[in-house]
């Protein structure tokens, strides 16, 4: 295991020495796995096969800018899956423009895929909402949204890999 994925780490590296690449999908397979599986791996790991920009992200709790990311002003019919682990999270069709700068959605395909915290961080209290499957911070949930929910899940464009219908 330790060893396909430092070769799958050499493999995203070599992707992003390109120019212009779109974002590729992580090379890790992990779509076999459902949303209930966990999946263990060090942070150190993590360093290894994810992009430097989603490694900050999803393992340090980091946020992008505003209107930098690429789904803020994202519009095609499709799925957006967790980057790091392929968990399947949020459809077009609950994604709305918030006006944000951020992707975001007033809800998620399937509840057991995501996990809310508590997040009392940068001197706010918010609900941080991470992957179930692979603990990766994704964003933040708030109680802003429209209906039917009244929630805004506002989410890094980095932490999300767009999939096509
Ligand atoms: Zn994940």
């Amino acid at each position: 295991m330790k060893y396909f994925l430092l070769i799958s780490g050499f493999f995203l590296i070599a992707c992003n020495l390109k120019p212009d690449v779109q974002k590729a999908p992580l090379v890790v397979d992990f779509s076999e796995q459902d949303d209930s599986t966990k999946l263990h791996l060090s942070n150190e790991e993590w360093r290894k096969i994810l992009p430097s920009d989603v490694y900050h992200i999803t393992r340090e709790k980091g946020t992008e800018r505003a209107f930098t990311g690429e789904y803020w002003d994202f519009t095609k019919n499709g799925t957006y899956h967790c980057y790091s682990c392929d968990n399947i999270l949020f459809s077009s069709k609950t994604k709305y423009k918030s006006g944000t700068g951020w992707p975001s959605f007033y809800d998620v395909v399937h509840s057991s895929s995501i996990k809310s915290l508590y997040d009392s961080g940068h001197g706010m209290v918010r609900t941080e909402v991470v992957c179930r499957k692979c603990d990766g911070h994704l964003g933040h949930v708030f109680n802003d949204g429209p209906k039917p929910t009244g929630l805004r899940y506002c989410i890094n464009s980095a932490a999300l890999i767009f999939k096509s219908e």
